[in-house]
């Protein structure tokens, strides 16, 4: 990093950033193998919150490659450069005063735990999809489960690439015997129980 490089402190905070919209700031942090949920949960949620109120900002796995990560691949170097560049924009819509949710397959452990190292106690919610690996290769709503198996892509997390599963998460979800809603509920029921949403932002 260049010397010549100095951090400006802002006159406005991120706690009076998110206080006029009536809500706590946080990193909802979905992984997960592919086609366990994280996306439709994420997306899902991040309805619900909108419909009551609640400003928030979803980052997902294959838009974020198609623009600010274009260049990244799927090497072991670039997975932990695509996440570590995905937590600093997390943290950025988090200073924002948002309700940030963020999902990723993010396979590796220490990357996961980069990224909850950059958020204040508290704010890293890790949300686990423990979906079992039968079920996402049988729904496969990409095809990409295929085209692994068959040799055609390789480094597939769950296939030729390891999924560290997290120890210690926050969440546990389960798509494969917990329907949308179900999920949905439980994590709202997180956040409400946790203070991080006030009631009544809607009002
Ligand atoms: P990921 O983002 O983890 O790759 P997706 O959300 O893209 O996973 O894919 C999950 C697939 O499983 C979707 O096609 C979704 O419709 C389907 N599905 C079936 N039941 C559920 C459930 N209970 N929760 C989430 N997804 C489900």
């Amino acid at each position: 990093m260049s010397e010549n490089i100095v951090w400006h402190d802002h006159k406005l905070t991120r706690t009076e950033r998110a206080s006029l919209k009536h809500q706590h700031p946080c990193l909802l942090w979905f992984t997960g193998l592919s086609g366990s949920g994280k996306s439709t949960i994420a997306n899902a949620l991040d309805v619900a919150l909108h419909q009551q109120g609640y400003h928030t900002f979803l980052l997902d796995g294959d838009n974020v490659r198609h623009g600010l990560n274009k260049d990244l691949g799927f090497s072991n170097e670039d997975r932990v450069e695509n996440i570590r560049r995905i937590g600093e924009v997390s943290k950025l819509f988090a200073d924002a005063g948002l309700i940030v949710l963020s999902a990723f397959i993010s396979p590796f452990a220490s990357d996961r735990r980069l990224v909850r190292n950059m958020f204040p106690a508290g704010e890293f919610i890790e949300v686990y999809m423990d979906t079992p690996l039968e079920t996402c290769e049988e729904r496969d709503p990409k095809g990409l489960y295929q085209k692994a198996r068959s040799g055609q892509i390789h480094d597939f997390t769950g296939i030729d690439s390891p999924y560290e599963r997290p120890s210690h998460p926050e969440i546990t979800l389960d798509t494969s015997n917990l329907c949308v809603e179900t999920c949905v509920d439980n994590l709202m029921s997180y956040l409400k129980e946790r203070d991080l949403l006030k009631p009544g932002s809607d009002s």
